[in-house]
Protein backbone atom coordinates (compact mmCIF):
# COMPACT_ATOMS: atom_id res chain seq x y z
CA UNK A 1 0.00 0.00 0.00
CA UNK A 2 1.52 3.65 -0.69
CA UNK A 3 2.18 5.81 1.52
CA UNK A 4 0.56 9.62 0.96
CA UNK A 5 1.65 12.63 3.66
CA UNK A 6 -0.33 15.53 4.20
CA UNK A 7 1.80 18.45 5.20
CA UNK A 8 1.07 21.46 7.38
CA UNK A 9 0.28 24.72 4.98
CA UNK A 10 1.88 28.16 5.39
CA UNK A 11 0.21 30.05 8.22
CA UNK A 12 -1.18 32.85 5.23
CA UNK A 13 -4.00 30.45 4.59
CA UNK A 14 -4.89 28.41 7.27
CA UNK A 15 -6.23 25.96 4.92
CA UNK A 16 -5.61 21.96 4.54
CA UNK A 17 -5.66 19.92 1.96
CA UNK A 18 -6.83 16.91 3.40
CA UNK A 19 -9.33 16.79 6.21
CA UNK A 20 -10.46 13.62 8.32
CA UNK A 21 -13.39 12.85 6.30
CA UNK A 22 -10.78 12.69 3.30
CA UNK A 23 -8.93 10.32 5.24
CA UNK A 24 -11.56 8.31 6.00
CA UNK A 25 -11.90 7.87 2.31
CA UNK A 26 -8.62 7.40 0.78
CA UNK A 27 -7.77 5.40 3.85
CA UNK A 28 -9.19 2.21 1.80
CA UNK A 29 -6.67 2.49 -0.55
CA UNK A 30 -3.55 4.47 1.55
CA UNK A 31 -1.73 4.56 4.90
CA UNK A 32 -1.95 8.02 5.84
CA UNK A 33 0.38 10.38 7.90
CA UNK A 34 -0.91 13.72 8.47
CA UNK A 35 1.62 16.50 10.02
CA UNK A 36 0.93 17.62 13.65
CA UNK A 37 -1.08 20.42 13.86
CA UNK A 38 -2.10 20.59 9.59
CA UNK A 39 -5.74 20.64 10.25
CA UNK A 40 -5.81 23.02 13.52
CA UNK A 41 -6.07 26.27 11.55
CA UNK A 42 -9.01 25.20 10.02
CA UNK A 43 -10.63 23.82 12.99
CA UNK A 44 -9.99 20.05 12.09
CA UNK A 45 -8.31 18.79 15.03
CA UNK A 46 -5.09 16.00 15.41
CA UNK A 47 -7.84 13.97 17.41
CA UNK A 48 -10.12 13.95 14.25
CA UNK A 49 -7.31 13.01 12.32
CA UNK A 50 -6.45 9.71 14.37
CA UNK A 51 -9.85 9.16 14.79
CA UNK A 52 -9.96 8.49 11.09
CA UNK A 53 -7.33 6.64 11.00
CA UNK A 54 -4.47 8.85 9.92
CA UNK A 55 -1.03 8.54 11.70
CA UNK A 56 0.27 11.95 13.27
CA UNK A 57 3.82 12.84 12.60
CA UNK A 58 6.10 15.71 14.13
CA UNK A 59 7.03 17.39 10.77
CA UNK A 60 7.83 17.89 7.85
CA UNK A 61 10.83 16.33 7.31
CA UNK A 62 9.00 13.33 8.42
CA UNK A 63 6.08 13.52 5.49
CA UNK A 64 9.13 14.51 3.38
CA UNK A 65 10.95 10.88 4.34
CA UNK A 66 8.58 8.66 4.95
CA UNK A 67 5.81 9.11 2.19
CA UNK A 68 5.57 7.77 -1.17
CA UNK A 69 3.20 10.47 -2.25
CA UNK A 70 3.33 14.17 -0.61
CA UNK A 71 0.17 16.35 -0.54
CA UNK A 72 -0.02 19.93 0.38
CA UNK A 73 -2.02 23.25 -1.61
CA UNK A 74 0.63 25.83 -1.01
CA UNK A 75 3.42 25.18 -2.87
CA UNK A 76 6.17 25.53 -0.01
CA UNK A 77 8.41 22.76 -0.42
CA UNK A 78 12.38 23.52 -0.35
CA UNK A 79 14.45 22.43 -2.83
CA UNK A 80 16.90 20.53 -0.46
CA UNK A 81 13.67 18.79 0.88
CA UNK A 82 12.78 16.71 -2.60
CA UNK A 83 15.63 14.58 -2.27
CA UNK A 84 14.19 11.24 -2.46
CA UNK A 85 11.69 9.61 -4.76
CA UNK A 86 8.38 11.18 -4.55
CA UNK A 87 5.31 11.97 -6.01
CA UNK A 88 4.00 15.80 -5.32
CA UNK A 89 0.75 17.02 -5.84
CA UNK A 90 -0.27 20.72 -4.81
CA UNK A 91 -1.43 24.19 -6.43
CA UNK A 92 2.11 25.64 -7.64
CA UNK A 93 0.88 28.42 -10.13
CA UNK A 94 2.95 27.24 -12.55
CA UNK A 95 2.21 29.25 -15.07
CA UNK A 96 2.60 32.28 -13.61
CA UNK A 97 5.51 31.51 -10.99
CA UNK A 98 7.59 28.59 -13.54
CA UNK A 99 10.43 28.68 -11.38
CA UNK A 100 9.13 26.83 -8.61
CA UNK A 101 8.94 24.08 -10.91
CA UNK A 102 13.35 23.66 -10.51
CA UNK A 103 12.94 22.15 -7.05
CA UNK A 104 11.13 18.90 -8.90
CA UNK A 105 13.39 18.34 -11.85
CA UNK A 106 15.35 15.17 -9.96
CA UNK A 107 15.39 11.61 -11.31
CA UNK A 108 12.25 9.81 -9.45
CA UNK A 109 10.43 12.89 -8.59
CA UNK A 110 6.67 13.47 -10.63
CA UNK A 111 5.23 16.73 -9.87
CA UNK A 112 1.11 17.50 -10.49
CA UNK A 113 -0.04 20.79 -10.02
CA UNK A 114 -3.73 20.91 -10.10
CA UNK A 115 -4.07 24.92 -11.10
CA UNK A 116 -3.49 23.24 -14.64
CA UNK A 117 -6.53 21.24 -14.51
CA UNK A 118 -8.57 21.23 -17.42
CA UNK A 119 -11.76 22.50 -17.62
CA UNK A 120 -13.72 19.49 -18.28
CA UNK A 121 -16.65 18.03 -16.91
CA UNK A 122 -14.60 14.83 -15.68
CA UNK A 123 -12.61 17.04 -13.80
CA UNK A 124 -14.70 19.46 -12.82
CA UNK A 125 -14.62 17.36 -9.18
CA UNK A 126 -11.10 18.31 -8.83
CA UNK A 127 -11.60 21.91 -9.35
CA UNK A 128 -9.26 23.51 -7.03
CA UNK A 129 -8.94 26.60 -8.85
CA UNK A 130 -12.78 26.55 -8.86
CA UNK A 131 -13.01 26.00 -4.95
CA UNK A 132 -11.30 28.58 -4.28
CA UNK A 133 -12.06 31.40 -6.37
CA UNK A 134 -15.69 30.33 -5.51
CA UNK A 135 -14.73 30.65 -1.59
CA UNK A 136 -13.09 34.27 -2.38
CA UNK A 137 -16.22 36.29 -4.75
CA UNK A 138 -18.21 35.19 -1.53
CA UNK A 139 -15.90 36.56 1.15
CA UNK A 140 -15.02 39.50 -1.26
CA UNK A 141 -18.97 40.77 -0.56
CA UNK A 142 -18.90 39.96 3.21
CA UNK A 143 -15.28 41.99 3.33
CA UNK A 144 -16.80 44.75 1.34
CA UNK A 145 -19.99 44.95 3.01
CA UNK A 146 -18.20 45.24 6.38
CA UNK A 147 -15.42 48.13 5.06
CA UNK A 148 -18.53 49.68 3.30
CA UNK A 149 -19.35 52.78 4.82
CA UNK A 150 -23.75 52.19 4.07
CA UNK A 151 -25.91 48.99 4.56
CA UNK A 152 -26.12 46.61 1.20
CA UNK A 153 -29.99 45.76 1.69
CA UNK A 154 -32.58 47.97 1.36
CA UNK A 155 -33.93 49.13 5.27
CA UNK A 156 -36.93 50.92 5.90
CA UNK A 157 -37.22 51.86 9.37
CA UNK A 158 -38.63 54.58 11.58
CA UNK A 159 -35.78 57.22 10.66
CA UNK A 160 -35.94 56.26 6.82
CA UNK A 161 -35.72 54.42 3.63
CA UNK A 162 -31.74 52.70 3.52
CA UNK A 163 -31.12 52.35 -0.36
CA UNK A 164 -30.05 48.96 -1.62
CA UNK A 165 -25.99 49.51 -2.48
CA UNK A 166 -24.75 49.25 -5.58
CA UNK A 167 -22.25 46.72 -6.53
CA UNK A 168 -19.89 46.35 -9.82
CA UNK A 169 -18.86 43.21 -10.28
CA UNK A 170 -15.85 42.76 -13.67
CA UNK A 171 -15.05 39.36 -14.23
CA UNK A 172 -18.02 36.64 -14.30
CA UNK A 173 -16.26 33.82 -13.74
CA UNK A 174 -16.32 31.63 -11.18
CA UNK A 175 -15.36 34.24 -8.40
CA UNK A 176 -17.17 36.46 -9.96
CA UNK A 177 -20.58 34.49 -10.03
CA UNK A 178 -20.31 33.96 -6.91
CA UNK A 179 -19.39 37.48 -6.13
CA UNK A 180 -23.01 38.59 -7.33
CA UNK A 181 -25.29 35.51 -6.06
CA UNK A 182 -23.99 36.77 -2.79
CA UNK A 183 -23.93 40.36 -3.24
CA UNK A 184 -28.30 39.56 -4.75
CA UNK A 185 -28.62 37.61 -1.22
CA UNK A 186 -27.68 40.89 0.68
CA UNK A 187 -30.14 42.50 -1.43
CA UNK A 188 -27.90 44.33 -3.65
CA UNK A 189 -28.36 45.81 -7.07
CA UNK A 190 -25.65 44.10 -9.31
CA UNK A 191 -24.11 45.22 -12.71
CA UNK A 192 -21.57 43.21 -13.78
CA UNK A 193 -19.47 42.84 -17.24
CA UNK A 194 -16.93 40.31 -18.62
CA UNK A 195 -15.22 39.43 -21.80
CA UNK A 196 -16.66 36.66 -22.57
CA UNK A 197 -19.82 36.94 -24.50
CA UNK A 198 -20.95 33.59 -22.42
CA UNK A 199 -21.04 35.12 -19.23
CA UNK A 200 -24.18 36.98 -20.18
CA UNK A 201 -26.86 34.39 -19.37
CA UNK A 202 -25.00 33.49 -15.96
CA UNK A 203 -25.20 36.85 -14.98
CA UNK A 204 -28.68 37.59 -15.56
CA UNK A 205 -29.71 34.55 -14.30
CA UNK A 206 -28.56 35.56 -11.32
CA UNK A 207 -30.67 38.79 -11.32
CA UNK A 208 -27.75 41.05 -12.32
CA UNK A 209 -27.43 43.26 -15.24
CA UNK A 210 -24.86 42.72 -17.63
CA UNK A 211 -22.84 45.52 -19.21
CA UNK A 212 -22.04 45.42 -22.36
CA UNK A 213 -19.23 46.47 -24.15
CA UNK A 214 -18.92 45.58 -27.78
CA UNK A 215 -15.56 43.93 -29.40
CA UNK A 216 -14.35 41.83 -27.28
CA UNK A 217 -11.84 38.97 -28.44
CA UNK A 218 -12.79 35.63 -27.97
CA UNK A 219 -11.00 32.82 -28.76
CA UNK A 220 -12.53 28.78 -28.83
CA UNK A 221 -9.36 27.33 -28.35
CA UNK A 222 -8.56 29.22 -24.79
CA UNK A 223 -10.31 26.45 -22.97
CA UNK A 224 -13.25 28.49 -22.13
CA UNK A 225 -11.02 31.26 -20.57
CA UNK A 226 -10.53 34.84 -21.22
CA UNK A 227 -8.09 35.64 -23.82
CA UNK A 228 -6.08 39.08 -23.49
CA UNK A 229 -7.95 41.91 -25.41
CA UNK A 230 -6.69 44.53 -27.63
CA UNK A 231 -5.49 48.27 -26.55
CA UNK A 232 -8.47 49.65 -27.90
CA UNK A 233 -10.67 47.39 -26.52
CA UNK A 234 -9.63 47.57 -22.86
CA UNK A 235 -9.81 51.49 -23.49
CA UNK A 236 -13.83 50.91 -24.58
CA UNK A 237 -14.01 48.99 -21.13
CA UNK A 238 -12.38 51.31 -19.21
CA UNK A 239 -14.69 54.37 -20.62
CA UNK A 240 -17.74 52.31 -20.30
CA UNK A 241 -16.86 51.41 -16.71
CA UNK A 242 -16.08 54.90 -15.63
CA UNK A 243 -19.60 56.11 -15.81
CA UNK A 244 -20.73 53.10 -13.59
CA UNK A 245 -17.65 53.43 -11.35
CA UNK A 246 -19.10 57.11 -10.49
CA UNK A 247 -22.63 55.48 -9.23
CA UNK A 248 -20.63 52.28 -7.47
CA UNK A 249 -20.99 51.48 -3.76
CA UNK A 250 -18.98 48.78 -4.41
CA UNK A 251 -16.21 47.55 -7.57
CA UNK A 252 -15.45 43.98 -6.89
CA UNK A 253 -13.05 42.72 -9.33
CA UNK A 254 -12.15 39.49 -10.74
CA UNK A 255 -10.60 39.83 -14.01
CA UNK A 256 -7.94 37.26 -15.07
CA UNK A 257 -6.11 35.45 -18.01
CA UNK A 258 -4.51 32.24 -17.00
CA UNK A 259 -1.06 33.01 -17.22
CA UNK A 260 -0.49 36.94 -18.09
CA UNK A 261 -0.50 39.85 -16.34
CA UNK A 262 -4.51 40.85 -14.96
CA UNK A 263 -5.93 43.42 -17.02
CA UNK A 264 -6.15 46.95 -16.12
CA UNK A 265 -10.12 48.25 -15.90
CA UNK A 266 -10.32 50.44 -12.99
CA UNK A 267 -7.72 53.53 -13.26
CA UNK A 268 -7.00 55.96 -10.63
CA UNK A 269 -9.28 58.53 -12.45
CA UNK A 270 -12.21 56.24 -11.98
CA UNK A 271 -11.38 55.82 -8.54
CA UNK A 272 -11.32 59.72 -8.04
CA UNK A 273 -14.56 60.09 -9.60
CA UNK A 274 -15.61 57.53 -7.15
CA UNK A 275 -18.52 57.87 -4.26
CA UNK A 276 -16.34 58.90 -0.71
CA UNK A 277 -17.11 55.79 1.40
CA UNK A 278 -17.20 53.63 -1.57
CA UNK A 279 -15.02 49.91 -1.73
CA UNK A 280 -13.15 48.06 -4.07
CA UNK A 281 -12.22 44.76 -3.90
CA UNK A 282 -9.64 43.52 -6.54
CA UNK A 283 -9.09 39.68 -6.51
CA UNK A 284 -6.28 39.97 -8.90
CA UNK A 285 -3.31 41.98 -7.40
CA UNK A 286 -1.19 38.45 -7.24
CA UNK A 287 -0.91 38.91 -10.72
CA UNK A 288 -0.76 42.63 -11.26
CA UNK A 289 -4.40 43.87 -10.09
CA UNK A 290 -7.35 45.33 -12.22
CA UNK A 291 -6.95 48.61 -10.14
CA UNK A 292 -4.26 50.90 -10.88
CA UNK A 293 -4.18 52.01 -7.11
CA UNK A 294 -4.51 48.20 -5.38
CA UNK A 295 -1.50 46.58 -3.86
CA UNK A 296 -1.12 42.71 -2.74
CA UNK A 297 -2.60 42.22 0.93
CA UNK A 298 -2.27 46.16 1.63
CA UNK A 299 -5.60 48.70 2.31
CA UNK A 300 -5.18 51.84 0.34
CA UNK A 301 -7.10 54.56 0.66
CA UNK A 302 -7.85 57.48 -1.95
CA UNK A 303 -10.37 60.43 -1.98
CA UNK A 304 -12.32 58.35 0.58
CA UNK A 305 -12.36 55.10 -1.51
CA UNK A 306 -11.07 51.94 0.48
CA UNK A 307 -9.20 49.42 -2.36
CA UNK A 308 -8.57 46.70 -1.10
CA UNK A 309 -6.14 43.64 -2.70
CA UNK A 310 -6.23 40.08 -0.34
CA UNK A 311 -4.72 37.45 -2.24
CA UNK A 312 -5.71 34.60 0.24
CA UNK A 313 -8.93 35.54 0.98
CA UNK A 314 -10.27 32.20 0.52
CA UNK A 315 -8.32 31.55 4.13
CA UNK A 316 -10.84 33.96 5.81
CA UNK A 317 -13.68 30.77 5.63
CA UNK A 318 -10.78 27.94 5.71
CA UNK A 319 -13.10 25.20 7.58
CA UNK A 320 -14.95 25.56 4.20
CA UNK A 321 -12.19 25.86 1.82
CA UNK A 322 -10.56 22.98 3.09
CA UNK A 323 -13.78 20.89 3.08
CA UNK A 324 -13.98 21.50 -0.98
CA UNK A 325 -10.48 21.25 -1.38
CA UNK A 326 -10.07 18.19 0.08
CA UNK A 327 -12.77 16.88 -1.62
CA UNK A 328 -10.93 18.19 -5.07
CA UNK A 329 -7.83 16.41 -3.67
CA UNK A 330 -9.21 13.41 -2.99
CA UNK A 331 -11.09 12.72 -6.40
CA UNK A 332 -7.67 13.65 -8.17
CA UNK A 333 -5.90 10.75 -6.06
CA UNK A 334 -8.10 8.49 -6.74
CA UNK A 335 -8.03 8.89 -10.31
CA UNK A 336 -4.17 9.24 -9.94
CA UNK A 337 -4.04 5.92 -8.20
CA UNK A 338 -6.34 4.20 -11.40
CA UNK A 339 -5.14 5.84 -14.08
CA UNK A 340 -1.78 6.44 -13.36
CA UNK A 341 -0.17 4.42 -15.73
CA UNK A 342 -2.09 5.54 -18.97
CA UNK A 343 0.14 7.82 -20.14
CA UNK A 344 -2.90 9.43 -22.43
CA UNK A 345 -5.21 10.19 -19.39
CA UNK A 346 -6.40 13.68 -20.37
CA UNK A 347 -6.53 15.28 -16.76
CA UNK A 348 -3.16 13.66 -15.83
CA UNK A 349 -1.63 15.08 -18.70
CA UNK A 350 -2.65 18.51 -18.10
CA UNK A 351 -1.39 18.24 -14.26
CA UNK A 352 1.29 16.57 -14.46
CA UNK A 353 4.73 18.76 -14.66
CA UNK A 354 7.08 17.08 -13.95
CA UNK A 355 7.52 13.24 -14.80
CA UNK A 356 10.85 11.32 -13.23
CA UNK A 357 12.39 14.67 -12.53
CA UNK A 358 11.33 16.10 -16.16
CA UNK A 359 9.62 18.73 -17.23
CA UNK A 360 6.87 17.25 -19.58
CA UNK A 361 3.86 19.52 -19.24
CA UNK A 362 2.98 20.72 -22.85
CA UNK A 363 1.62 24.41 -21.47
CA UNK A 364 5.18 24.65 -19.49
CA UNK A 365 7.14 23.38 -22.48
CA UNK A 366 5.16 25.78 -24.78
CA UNK A 367 6.21 28.69 -22.31
CA UNK A 368 9.67 27.71 -22.79
CA UNK A 369 9.47 27.60 -26.71
CA UNK A 370 10.16 31.58 -28.62
CA UNK A 371 7.28 33.84 -28.71
CA UNK A 372 6.03 33.04 -32.36
CA UNK A 373 6.45 29.02 -31.69
CA UNK A 374 4.38 29.71 -28.61
CA UNK A 375 0.88 30.40 -30.09
CA UNK A 376 -0.85 29.23 -26.46
CA UNK A 377 -3.63 31.50 -25.06
CA UNK A 378 -1.51 31.06 -21.57
CA UNK A 379 1.45 32.67 -22.57
CA UNK A 380 3.62 35.20 -20.58
CA UNK A 381 6.39 37.32 -21.10
CA UNK A 382 7.43 37.36 -17.57
CA UNK A 383 7.09 33.11 -17.55
CA UNK A 384 8.46 32.73 -21.11
CA UNK A 385 11.27 35.02 -19.94
CA UNK A 386 12.27 32.86 -16.74
CA UNK A 387 11.27 29.23 -19.06
CA UNK A 388 14.00 30.58 -21.62
CA UNK A 389 16.27 31.37 -18.92
CA UNK A 390 15.67 28.05 -17.70
CA UNK A 391 16.33 25.99 -20.84
P1 LIG B 1 -10.46 33.36 -14.44
O1 LIG B 1 -10.26 33.30 -12.95
O2 LIG B 1 -9.32 33.03 -15.33
O3 LIG B 1 -10.97 34.84 -14.84
C1 LIG B 1 -12.06 35.44 -14.19
C2 LIG B 1 -12.95 36.10 -15.21
O4 LIG B 1 -12.33 37.30 -15.71
C3 LIG B 1 -13.28 35.27 -16.45
O5 LIG B 1 -14.68 35.10 -16.52
C4 LIG B 1 -12.73 36.09 -17.60
O6 LIG B 1 -13.52 35.97 -18.77
C5 LIG B 1 -12.80 37.49 -17.02
N1 LIG B 1 -11.98 38.50 -17.73
C6 LIG B 1 -10.75 38.38 -18.28
N2 LIG B 1 -10.37 39.55 -18.83
C7 LIG B 1 -11.38 40.45 -18.62
C8 LIG B 1 -11.58 41.81 -18.96
N3 LIG B 1 -10.67 42.51 -19.64
N4 LIG B 1 -12.74 42.41 -18.60
C9 LIG B 1 -13.67 41.70 -17.91
N5 LIG B 1 -13.54 40.41 -17.55
C10 LIG B 1 -12.41 39.78 -17.92
O7 LIG B 1 -11.70 32.45 -14.90
P2 LIG B 1 -12.53 31.34 -14.12
O8 LIG B 1 -13.33 31.99 -13.05
O9 LIG B 1 -11.63 30.26 -13.70
O10 LIG B 1 -13.54 30.81 -15.21
C11 LIG B 1 -13.28 30.83 -16.60
C12 LIG B 1 -14.23 29.89 -17.32
O11 LIG B 1 -14.00 28.51 -16.98
C13 LIG B 1 -15.71 30.10 -17.05
O12 LIG B 1 -16.40 29.88 -18.25
C14 LIG B 1 -16.06 29.01 -16.07
O13 LIG B 1 -17.44 28.70 -16.10
C15 LIG B 1 -15.22 27.90 -16.65
N6 LIG B 1 -14.98 26.83 -15.67
C16 LIG B 1 -15.11 25.53 -16.10
C17 LIG B 1 -14.90 24.49 -15.21
C18 LIG B 1 -15.04 23.07 -15.66
O14 LIG B 1 -15.71 22.78 -16.63
N7 LIG B 1 -14.38 22.11 -15.03
C19 LIG B 1 -14.53 24.75 -13.90
C20 LIG B 1 -14.39 26.10 -13.51
C21 LIG B 1 -14.60 27.12 -14.42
Amino acid sequence: MQHLGVLKEGERRRLVALTPAGVQRLGKQLRISVQRGAGRGAGYSDEAYTQAGATLVDSAEDILRQCDIVLSHDSHYRSEDVGTPKTFIGFFNVLSEPAVVESYRKPGTDLYSLDLIPRTTLAQAMDVLSSVASISGYQAVLLAAERSLATVPMITSAGGTLRPAKFLIMGAGVAGLQAIATARRLGAIVRAYDVRSASRTEVESLGAAFIEVEGAVEDKKAGGYAVEQTAEHLERIRQTIHQEAVLADVIITTAKIPGRKAPLLITEDMVRSMKPGAVIIDLATATGGNCALSEPDATVMRNEVTIMGPTAIEGGCAHSTSFLLSNNYSVFIEHLLKNGANAEDEILRGTRIVKDGVLVNERMLALARPPQAAASPSGNGQAQAAAEKRS
